[in-house]
């Protein structure tokens, strides 16, 4: 069996799981109910009272929160302890719209520290290693959130963060690292300017890589995997819940588990918001049940994913989720159709293509148009215009088929589509549709 950081939580049963929930949302409600105006006020509004709740049963009678709720509470409005108790704050990156400021007691950094050294024992680190964190140190989550894990479990932490792509290299052969901690996109582009730069990353030390923060495929997994030589862990997380570590992906690599001892995870039907059965795809909904300074109920993350309850073959018995595909704002919708761009990144990858890529979506007259740019790879290059030119028909087949709308495939010159230290920037659409 594997190594696991809190075995008796991480397996126990499913009704202790159930029981630790329930008596923890009896806790959180109150908890909100008494201290966060917004949840008073809308509890009050459909009339229920925090002693109606009594276990996870209870949990649809309860309001949900949206992101907007968060934006119009912005700066301070849904914390639930005084100041005085809030030891740290940390803002969303604001990718799809306004910042939105979220603050923890020592409590919550003591919970968060312990969910994020699950993962990292989760992927075979042990207390010898050096992680080396690539994730931005700052309001953003990811940076401190892994080194709070790393400080938990007790290995060392290199707090490189973001940027500077040639030092990151340095630093990971001469410091060592065994295991990185960063995008998904980030890891690609460090496996490319590893190559560039001559080094072979199969005689680092560098063995494991924890990757989370955007979506990203399994072909994806599989590149990063052989270019830094190493094995490639998905975490899942978002600033308004916690920050990484939210699920945490094991040895099976096939699914992340929920932190379900801190986190209620719903799987709903967006329009009816009733659940859907394991397997079937719906919004990601949280609860935390046990954050003091910005507890909330029933989050709507507008992420898009899938939960299974079957057991895992790591014993733990945390319910797992999907890779998200996507959020429900990444959604493009192109001449009526919906088109996720992990469902693109799957079809260039299964080509063997560059994963550096690009969508751009336009309108020409009334008709939505979507191409999709792709860098050459030395492969291709050595090839003749017509070979090209024959791939660029092939590829814009494959989308088709898979997408169900035509897409127009242009091969870019290598290097030429701006990489990211960061959340990757895949789309651009030039519609001007609000
Ligand atoms: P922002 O919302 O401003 O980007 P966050 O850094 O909190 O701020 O981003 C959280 C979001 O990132 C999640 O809601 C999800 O859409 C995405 N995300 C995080 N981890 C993963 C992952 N492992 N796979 C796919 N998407 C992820
Ligand atoms: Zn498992």
């Amino acid at each position: 069996m594997e190594y696991c950081y809190q075995p008796e939580i991480e397996k126990a049963s499913r009704e202790e799981i159930k029981n630790i929930q329930s008596e923890r949302l009896v806790n959180i409600v109150k908890h909100v109910y008494e201290n966060v105006p917004l949840y008073r006020e809308r509890m009050d509004n459909i009339g229920i009272k925090p002693e109606d709740i009594k276990s996870v049963d209870d949990l649809n009678k309860l309001p949900f929160t949206s992101k907007q709720d968060l934006r119009d509470t912005y700066p301070y409005g849904m914390f639930a302890v005084p100041m005085e108790n809030v030891a740290r704050l940390h803002a969303s990156s604001g990718t799809t719209g306004k910042q939105i400021v979220v603050g923890y007691t020592q409590k919550d950094l003591d919970n968060w520290g312990d969910i994020v050294a699950r993962q990292l024992a989760a992927a075979g680190i042990e207390k010898s290693d050096k992680v080396h964190v690539a994730y931005g140190y700052g309001l953003f989550t990811g940076g401190l959130g892994i080194a709070e894990g790393a400080r938990r479990l007790g290995c060392t932490s290199i707090p490189v963060s973001s940027g500077n792509t040639a030092r990151q290299l340095t630093i990971l052969e001469d410091f060592g690292s065994d295991a990185i901690a960063c995008t998904p996109s980030y890891a690609m582009y460090l496996g490319e300017s590893a190559e560039k730069a001559g080094i072979d990353t199969k005689k680092l030390p560098l063995r494991v890589g924890i990757f989370g923060a955007e979506p990203w495929t399994e072909e994806m997994r599989r590149e990063i995997e052989k270019s830094l030589s190493i094995k490639a862990y998905d975490i899942y997380g978002l600033t308004e819940i916690m920050g990484p570590g939210v699920a945490y992906e094991c040895s099976e690599q096939n699914g992340m588990h929920v932190n379900e001892d801190h986190f209620i995870i719903e799987i709903l039907d967006p329009e009816t918001h009733l659940p859907v059965k394991d397997g079937e795809k719906g919004e990601i909904v949280f609860t935390c049940l046990t954050k003091e300074a910005f507890p909330v109920i029933r989050f709507r993350t507008k992420d898009i994913g899938t939960i299974t309850h079957e057991k895992c073959g790591c014993g733990r018995t945390f319910v797992r989720m999907s890779k998200p595909m996507g959020r429900i704002d990444d959604m493009l919708i192109i001449r009526g159709v919906n088109v996720f761009p992990s469902q693109i990144e799957t079809v260039l990858l299964q080509m063997n293509l560059s994963p550096n890529y690009q969508i751009i979506v336009d309108r020409k007259g009334v008709l939505d148009t979507l191409e999709v740019q792709v860098e050459i790879t030395e492969g291709i290059f050595s090839d003749t215009i017509s070979d090209i030119s024959r791939l660029e028909h092939e590829l814009a087949d494959r989308l088709k088929s898979t997408l169900g709308i035509a897409a127009k495939a242009t091969f870019v010159a290598a290097g030429s589509i701006a990489r990211s230290e960061g959340k990757a920037k895949r789309v651009i659409d030039r519609r001007n549709l609000d």
